[in-house]
């Protein structure tokens, strides 16, 4: 069976089914990775792989957005994943999500082609790190270090898939982005807005913060990281916004600086290793083992050069500081030190794929029990979809919203620009992606790292 069979999903027809237009369209249109660090979306799809796996677990809890986008634009999602297949070669595509995402379910389960299947995830932490992903729905582990690609599987999530089908079929560049707003908020809310609008703006959507003194979380409960200013523009890969008491604990780990981790993992880690029986990559059989890397900080002459390196593998999915470790120490903060320590050396992680613990399905963590063990349960609201349009007087667009090199500005200060006119491409035969403008207006400022529009 061919790739090409999936022209005709009940999702509607195909516009192009050409390899090459369809990469040379979601390069053009500066779609990148929305649901991780920003990879540009075309090169990722110049692999050629056997499975194109839609990452549609939103396991972070507190994070509304695939899980109500997918009922509501299902055939475009389906459409985007047979984009993605066509132009990966892929033979099956599978959309992994959650049975609690029943509406998504019956909105999908018509539109599928023979080729794409849904894989129903089980409700736990992390089903939305690739690796983890990728293993629960295939059964394939991808060694460490390696990329998903090594098992023949490429993974994008849902509103990444929703971009390339704009992009192929209405040639419509990346210039929104979908986000919750939750926490302790007057309106938990799901928008859609331009890129560049502030965090303070999108707060403002959700009726500001009921507290007096909050703390703000770019992203989820787990991963998400600290807001230190509201003015920062939202980008292609801006999670969410989370809204917390300042003294909560998620807000005051996230505020304690290197020393202080350092000094509490030398005085009080006990090696009880409760933080490698629950790491997801070390349960799936890769070396990873925080509790020796937080050993080796305290006494490094037991530190191995291979067990530090294994830092480079850590997913920095936050189980071993906020589920596992019963004294409070980050072991995710110590390898991420490690891992700028090792980059700077250009050093890499090479190591075995080992057999997986018989008991890892067993050991990650039910979303429930993990809501409760971050003291969220207060915090945690639905955040229905609010389609009111929101039209910012300005926006500030970062010109690197992505992996790779900054986009190179193509405007002028006192430039008219029209809503997804390019302003700004990556160097040439650079690694990036191509910043268009969010709304219709005038160019007003152009630094080292963004461009400014003011409309009118
Ligand atoms: S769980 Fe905490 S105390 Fe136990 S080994 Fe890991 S870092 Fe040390
Ligand atoms: S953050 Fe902790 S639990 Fe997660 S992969 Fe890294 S070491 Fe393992």
């Amino acid at each position: 069976m061919s790739a090409i069979a999936v022209i005709d999903s009940p999702a509607g027809e195909l516009v192009t089914r050409d390899r090459e237009i369809i990469l040379e369209r979601v390069r053009r249109a500066g779609v990148v990775g929305a649901g991780g660090a920003g990879f540009p979306t075309a090169v990722k799809l110049q692999a050629q792989v056997e499975t194109f796996l839609v990452n549609a677990a939103e396991c972070e809890p507190l994070l509304k957005v695939d899980q109500q986008l997918m009922p509501r634009q299902a055939a475009r999602l389906v459409r985007g994943l047979c984009y993605g297949m066509a132009a990966t070669g892929a033979r099956e595509g599978v959309i992994a999500l959650k049975a609690k995402y029943q509406p998504a379910i019956d909105a999908l389960t018509p539109l599928l082609p023979p080729q794409i299947r849904l894989h129903i995830l089980p409700d736990i932490y992390p089903a939305g790190d690739e690796v983890i992903t990728i293993w629960l729905a295939t059964g394939k582990r991808v060694p460490p270090a390696a990329l998903p690609g090594s098992v023949g599987v490429v993974v994008n999530n849902v509103q990444t898939l929703l971009n390339v089908a704009r992009a192929v079929e209405q040639e419509w560049p990346v210039t929104r982005r979908t986000l919750t707003v939750n926490g302790a908020v007057a309106r938990p809310v799901t928008v859609t807005v331009p890129l560049g609008v502030t965090l303070a703006e999108v707060l403002a959507l959700a009726g500001g913060a009921t507290l007096p003194n909050p703390g703000f979380i770019n992203g989820g409960p787990m991963m998400g990281h600290l807001v230190t200013d509201l003015n920062t523009p939202v980008t292609k890969t801006t999670g969410g916004l989370l809204v917390l008491p300042e003294d909560h604990i998620l807000i005051k780990r996230r505020m304690r600086d290197v020393r202080t981790q350092l000094a509490i993992a030398r005085t009080v880690c006990e090696q009880c290793r409760l933080c490698t029986e629950l790491c997801p990559r070390h349960l799936i059989g890769h070396e990873l083992s925080p509790h020796l890397l937080v050993r080796a900080v305290n006494y490094q002459q037991v530190a191995t050069p291979q067990t530090l390196l294994a830092a480079l593998t850590c997913s920095e999915c936050n189980v071993c500081e906020s589920v596992a470790c019963p004294v409070d120490i980050s072991p995710m903060q110590i390898n991420r030190m490690l891992k700028q320590q090792l980059r700077a050396e250009g050093a890499r992680y090479e190591g075995p794929l080992r057999e997986a613990d018989p008991m890892a399905r067993h050991r990650l963590v039910p979303v429930k029990r993990l809501i409760q063990k971050l003291d969220l349960t207060d915090w945690y609201h639905e955040a229905p979809f609010d389609d009111t349009p929101y039209q910012p007087q300005q926006v500030t667009l970062a010109l690197r919203q992505h992996i790779g090199a900054p986009a190179e500005p193509c405007v002028s200060v006192g430039d008219s620009v029209s809503h997804g006119q390019l302003i700004a491409a990556p160097p040439q035969d650079a690694l990036g992606a191509p910043v268009h403008a969010s709304i219709s207006g005038t160019v007003s400022t152009i630094s080292s790292t963004t461009i400014t529009l003011a409309r009118g």
